[in-house]
Parts: C-alpha cells; structure tokens; sequence
C-alpha cells in the first residue's frame, strides 16, 4: 500500500501550532486552508517561501482533486474525488431549500445546503442493497481527506467559509469503523478559526456498530446520530446488514438510549423501504413498538436501484400508508426526498470509480 502523505488539514489548530513555528504562522496558515480554500503553498502569499518549502516537505496542503463533476436537474452536484494513491470516493453537494427573495428581488434568506461526505473508499459492512458495499473496501479516509471533501466542494461553489453549512456521513464507508479519524474531522470541523461548523450541524450515519455507538456518545463532541435500522426483526436486518448478528437490534437500542442527545433534539432512524421485504403494515407497527421509549424520528428512505440488485423500490402508495400508520401512531416521519437520483448520487448509489470507469466520462 502506498504511504500516504500527510496534509496540513490532518491537523487541529491546536496540533499545526505545535508543528509550526512560530504561533502566528500556524494561525496564518489555518485562515489559507479554511477561509481562502488555498490548494498550493503558492496561495500562501504571507508565508515565508523557507517556511513553505519546510512543509512541503511533509504535508501536503488539499490532499483531493476533482476527478469528475456530475450536475443533477435538482441542482444536486456529486463529485469524483482522487485521492494522492490514485483511489476514489464520492462526495455529494445537496441544495436543502432555495434561497427567498423578496419583491425588489433582494436575498432575504439565503440558500440552504449539505454536504455529504465519504469516510472510507468503499465499505466492509457489506449492506446487501448497498452499492458502496459491491466495491468491497479499499481503505480509511485519514481525517484531512474527510475535511477536504468539505473544503473542496464550499471552493467549488463559491460557498464563503463564514456561510452555514451541514455535514452528513452518509457517503461511501461506515464512519464508525473509521472512528479516530471521523472524530479528529469533526474536531477540525469546529475550529472557531477554520470552518467553525457547530457538533450540532454534523450527523454520524451508523449501520449499527453499538459498541462504536457507545465509544462516540463517551466522547460527548455533540454529533447527531442517525441509526440505519431497515428492519424490525433481527432476521431481515441480518440478511440486509450481515454484521447485525455481532450487532443486533436490541443492542443498537440499548446504545441509543445511553448516546447524550440534545435534550431538544431526536435521534434520526432511517429505515430504507424495500418492496415486499419491509413495507408492511404489520412492520410499521413492530416499528412504533420498538420506538416507544426513545425521542425518535424516522426518515423513510425510497430504496434507490442501481445495475443488477435484485430489491426494488416500493410504490408511493405504500410508502405513504407506511408514513401515515407511524404519524398516526405518534411517531414522527418524514420521507426523504431522493435528491440526485438521475446521476446515482442518492443514498446508496455512491462507489469507488476505477481508472478505466472514469476516462469513460470524462
Ligand atoms: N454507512 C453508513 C452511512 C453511509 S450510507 C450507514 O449505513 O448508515 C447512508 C445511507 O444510505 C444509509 O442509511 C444506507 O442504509 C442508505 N442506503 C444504502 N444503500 C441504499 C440504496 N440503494 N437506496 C437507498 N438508501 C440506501
Ligand atoms: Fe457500508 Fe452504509 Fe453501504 Fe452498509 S449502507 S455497505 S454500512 S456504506
């Protein structure tokens, strides 16, 4: 395997002080990567070229380059993104709610974006309707190949460093099998001096690795989580995510209820809805059953198809009966809308493009 090298967004403010002297400088430095979205030390410009020479060196300063740009007609954007070993992973820019104008045609509220980011190049989990899950797994993303993604993507769309924005993990890879690297992302994330993306506007994706669930909710960083449960019993939940027999339903529960949430705020279930498999009525009731002592809120997620699985996507019919049992029940639900769809960059559609793949679009 490739040695990697390392890249100055691998760092906390705190870390790049102690390798960088003297103190301004690292401060200097911080405000390139994360307000100017610098890709060279030539950006530098305030930086002494003996200094930069120094840690060039060592540390890379953006380790991704844009591999590919697909746009959808919701304005969606997924991008390719080449790793320095030549790997690749997918990254998703999503436009949640237009931006509101008011009749002299003045911005009043400005757009509202997420970014959805990867934290492995592929997946050992092995989700049977998952994509991702086909390519196997190559590797972990190291914590500046996690935050670039961000970086990255705000520079493409002229996103200031000082506008809000959201992070899901819900790109390729599970984040908790990658859990020192996400949480020194989701430190980086925060700096007040670099992106100063709030724990709260950050939401982990889990498939259900309840040791790991316990291991993030210790380290109290404030993250939501966001548990993909798909099945009310341990037999179609096995069959669908294999390592839920070391990791079964009752312990995913059991783990949520002892994560420090936000007293105001619920824990996200996401339950992908697979026609004939998941989308009875009878399921949705096991569901309100199995909810009935958490702050939960269920997102139901349209299985998106891709070449050669064998689920299908359920009909709108029954994805709204599913809702409406679960709402009448008390339990509040949303159907996500499956942003992207027409270029594969929805939940699930995501994977690593080998060389051949990518010269074939570009
Ligand atoms: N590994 C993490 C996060 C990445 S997957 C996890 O599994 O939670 C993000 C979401 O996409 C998960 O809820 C996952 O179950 C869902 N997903 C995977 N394949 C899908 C598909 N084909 N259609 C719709 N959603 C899918
Ligand atoms: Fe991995 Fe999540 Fe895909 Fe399962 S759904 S294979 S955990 S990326």
């Amino acid at each position: 395997m490739t040695k990697l090298k390392p890249s100055l967004m691998d760092y906390t403010q705190k870390e790049l002080t102690a390798l960088v002297k003297p103190a301004f400088r690292a401060k200097q430095i911080y405000g390139w990567l994360y307000h100017q979205y610098a890709d060279s030390y030539d950006d530098m410009k305030n930086i002494p070229n003996s200094l930069k020479e120094e840690l060039a060196q060592k540390y890379l300063v953006n380790p991704l380059t844009i591999a590919n740009k697909e746009v959808s007609s919701d304005g969606t954007i997924k991008y390719l993104l080449e790793l320095q070993d030549g790997k690749t992973m997918e990254a998703v820019w999503l436009k949640m709610k237009d931006a509101q104008l008011d009749c002299n045609g003045e911005t009043v509220h400005e757009a509202k974006y997420t970014i959805c980011v990867s934290t492995q190049v592929g997946c050992k989990v092995g989700c049977t309707f998952c994509l991702t899950a086909k390519g196997g797994f190559t590797r972990d993303l190291t914590a500046g190949e996690i935050v670039a993604q961000v970086v990255t993507l705000k520079k493409d769309n002229d996103h200031k460093h000082n506008r809000k924005i959201n992070i899901v993990y819900m790109g390729m890879g599970e984040p908790l099998d990658n859990l020192t690297n996400l949480t020194q992302a989701i430190e980086i994330f925060k700096e007040d001096e670099g992106l100063c993306i709030s724990a709260k506007r950050q939401t982990v994706s889990t498939s259900g690795l309840s040791t790991k669930i316990d291991k993030l909710g210790e380290m109290d960083l404030g993250v939501h989580i966001a548990i993909s449960l798909h099945a009310v019993d341990d037999e179609l939940r096995s069959e669908l995510i294999p390592m839920n027999k070391a990791h079964n339903i009752n312990s995913i529960i059991e783990a949520v209820k002892r994560f420090p949430i936000d007293t105001r705020k619920r824990v996200m279930f996401e339950y992908l809805v697979i026609k004939g498999k998941n989308d009875d009525i009878g399921s949705a009731k096991k569901l309100v059953k199995l909810l009935a002592d958490i702050k939960a809120k269920v997102n139901l997620i349209y299985f998106n198809p891709y070449p050669g699985t064998s689920y299908d996507r359920p009909s709108k019919d029954d994805m709204i009966a599913f809702q409406e049992y679960l709402l009448k029940h008390g339990l509040l639900c949303t159907i996500r809308d499956s942003k992207g769809i027409d270029i594969s960059a929805a939940c699930g559609q995501l994977k690593e493009k080998t060389k051949l793949e990518n010269e074939d679009f570009k």
